[in-house]
């Protein structure tokens, strides 16, 4: 488990929003991005690539778009840009 010292400092590194336990995993507690980070032993892979990225209007996993600092929604066409 991750200590409560870590979890006060962990950070969603898309939006910078405070990421949470839900489950095995971390989620961003940015209701427009809800990036969902993985736990490998105890370690977080706090990387945006490799996140589950649903997307808050119809939950299909988003694009990323590393030079527009985007996630885009193929579906639904939702954004959200920094
Ligand atoms: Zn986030
Ligand atoms: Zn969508």
């Amino acid at each position: 488990m991750l200590s409560k010292e870590m979890l006060d400092i962990l950070v969603c590194p898309f939006c910078k929003t405070a990421a949470r336990m839900a489950g095995e995993k971390l989620a961003c507690t940015n209701p427009q991005c809800l990036c969902e980070y993985r736990i490998e032993g105890d370690i977080p892979i706090m990387l945006i690539d490799e996140a589950k990225r649903p997307c808050p209007q119809c939950g299909s996993q988003r694009d990323y778009i590393n030079e527009e600092d985007t996630l885009h929604c193929p579906k639904c066409g939702t954004e959200l840009k920094l």
